[in-house]
């Protein structure tokens, strides 16, 4: 069993979309998957068909310590994927926990007490745009990182930030911590911002950048009103395309335990004169 957190402490880069979409491809050829949504947003849970207004217990009560991870879990719809269910409740964990014993390996621990761990292939966690607490749980409870990320302005200074976060958690909490990945998603190719981020973060990620580029699609950004991932709501968008190729791409890397990286990138693209030299 492998677990994968998504993450990026920039909001709406297409976390929660990568975590459903990717779930539902891999969940439809055959594996078996749990999505742990751990956003107050609870957008993964709702995007999967889960009425969140329905949901009586959650993620949150399992990192408080009163339910075990799970018998909060829910089957979706989509065929191999299950889900550890959020509700806006989840806003008070990152509080309730300040002042507890391990906090950052309150979730790792409800995985690993998880009588039924070996049912899944696939552990992902969505995370909420911040790096504080419930992301850190993510951190600290994955194997690998896998990143999406816009080809935006400020998107290197926030993927420098990230990076540090990452090599905290190596130092404090898990130091096999890898990155699985790199995902360009909500690509717009027309513009030449995209094209130049890309080059800086290949040169700082190499190849962990996946060749696999989601585009700019509006059907993916219809589905999750209709519950839906992108595979039930339009099979043949140009969405759904991306995000299988994403699925293939992603089963045939593994993330090696040893990484080798780049030093960090240099914090904005605007500035390119302040690339480190040797
Ligand atoms: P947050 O940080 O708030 O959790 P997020 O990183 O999880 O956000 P998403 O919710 O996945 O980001 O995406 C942000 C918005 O962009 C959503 O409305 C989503 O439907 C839309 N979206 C995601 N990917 C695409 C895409 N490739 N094309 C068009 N719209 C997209
Ligand atoms: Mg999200």
């Amino acid at each position: 069993m492998k677990i994968l957190a998504i993450a990026n402490q920039k909001g709406g880069v297409a976390k929660t979309t990568t975590a459903v979409n990717l779930a539902a491809f891999l969940g439809h050829m055959g594996k078996q998957v749990l999505l742990i949504d751990l956003d107050p947003q609870a957008n993964a849970t709702s995007g999967l068909g889960i009425d969140r207004d329905k949901v009586e217990k959650s993620i949150y009560n399992v990192l408080i310590g009163q339910e075990s991870l799970e018998s909060i879990i829910i089957e979706s719809p989509t065929s191999g994927v299950s889900v550890a269910v959020s509700t806006l409740g989840l806003v008070g964990a990152e509080v309730e926990l300040v002042n507890t014993d391990r906090r950052e390996f309150r979730l790792a621990d409800a995985i690993n007490q998880n009588a039924s761990r070996n049912r899944y292939d696939l552990v992902i966690i969505d995370t909420p745009p911040s790096l504080g607490l419930l992301t850190l749980n993510a951190m600290t409870a994955a194997d690998s990182v896998l990143i999406p990320m816009q080809c935006e302005y400020y998107a290197l200074e926030g993927l420098a930030q990230l990076y540090k976060t990452i090599q905290l958690v190596r130092k404090k909490t898990n130091p096999s911590l890898a990155i699985e990945g790199l995902l360009f998603a909500m690509v717009d190719m027309r513009s030449n911002l995209t094209v130049q981020v890309m080059e800086e973060v290949k040169k700082f990620l190499k190849d962990k950048v996946y060749e696999t580029v989601i585009p700019r699609n509006i059907r993916l950004a219809e589905a999750p009103g209709f519950g839906k991932p992108i595979l039930s709501y339009d099979r043949s968008s140009k969405g759904a395309d991306a995000y299988e190729r994403l699925a293939k791409e992603f089963l045939a890397r593994s993330a090696p335990a040893q990484v080798s990286e780049a030093p960090a990138p240099a914090e904005s693209i605007s500035q390119p004169q302040e690339v480190a030299t040797p």
